[in-house]
């Protein structure tokens, strides 16, 4: 599919004004360029021993995979995060379905048990025991692919995820409609918030961060007849205070990517994942679950 919109892509720290009125019937959304990983702080104990994938194919064996950024609090489980599927490798957001499948493979014949999100964040507060090895399936956008092709190879292996829509793109060309939605929610999947337009809502004024989210959990509550409980926030990044807003409004958890791990923010509202690039050889994936797990 051409590069319409990846909008987990552009950089995240671009201030753009909100709108005020009803959202455009049209929507038109430019690819932004393509960004290296942004250098986040690392704990002092972890040793970068290559650069991070990029946007060149290279062979399988000559890729390592970055160190898994920023392990949250407990419980560790490898949570994936997933962006566009059957496409050519470009970078850490194209995974070709071959080699998510041959993932899919090794999690299973490694034992693995999808988890879902009210799961973890039970686990998280002590209420539940997750299965002995736990992951996580997590994808952002709303991308269309995600239904078409990911989640059927998904259930395929007995897995279930969560899909973070961002609610403006809901029915537009390449991306999901309101009936798939309904449909993976009852399959057994979780449909999250992802904000309205993807905006960094690190820097959002607090009037346009109400925006955002009433208008996304509006939509959501308008297709799936309610509220989202989940969130994974826009390119990753979250603030004490946007956790504490998203904490106020009734989500039961939110996800972060390479944001670091914030003591002040309760750990549920941060919960760490990993983008799996599809240039990633299975031996790179296998080490990076392994570093995400205790
Ligand atoms: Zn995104």
């Amino acid at each position: 599919m051409p590069a319409l919109i990846s909008a987990c892509q552009g950089t995240a720290d671009t201030p753009t004004a909100v709108p005020t009125a009803p959202p455009p019937a049209t929507v038109t959304l430019t690819a932004p360029p393509v960004v290296p990983p942004s250098a986040s702080p690392m704990p002092a104990t972890v040793t970068l021993t290559a650069p991070p994938p990029t946007a060149t194919p290279v062979p399988a064996s000559a890729t390592r995979p970055p160190p898994s950024a920023t392990p949250g609090p407990p419980p560790q489980i490898a949570v994936l995060a997933y962006h566009h599927f059957g496409v050519p490798a470009a970078g850490e957001y194209d995974c070709p379905l071959d080699q998510f499948e041959a993932q899919l493979r090794w999690l299973k014949a490694h034992g693995y048990e999808s988890v879902l999100p009210q799961q973890l964040v039970d686990a998280i507060a002590g209420r539940a025991t997750l299965p002995p090895h736990p992951v996580m399936f997590t994808f952002d956008d709303n991308n269309g692919e995600q239904y078409t092709d990911a989640a059927p190879l998904l259930e395929q292996y007995g897995y279930h995820g969560a899909f973070f829509i961002m609610t403006v793109t809901i029915g537009k060309r390449y991306f999901m409609k309101a009936d798939q939605l309904r449909d993976l929610e009852r399959r057994g999947h979780v449909i999250g918030g992802h904000t309205w337009d993807h905006r960094n809502m690190a820097i959002l004024t607090p009037k346009e961060l109400q925006f955002q989210l009433d208008q996304s959990e509006q939509e959501l509550n308008d297709v799936l007849g309610h509220k989202p409980q989940f969130l994974s926030y826009p390119f990753g990044v979250y603030t004490e205070d946007v956790a504490a807003e998203v904490a106020k409004r009734g989500y039961h958890g939110a996800f972060r990517l390479r944001d670091p791990h914030d003591p002040q923010v309760a750990p549920p509202f941060m919960i760490h994942r990993q983008i799996i690039p599809g240039v990633w050889s299975i031996e790179d994936f296998a080490d990076t679950v392994h570093s995400m797990e205790p």
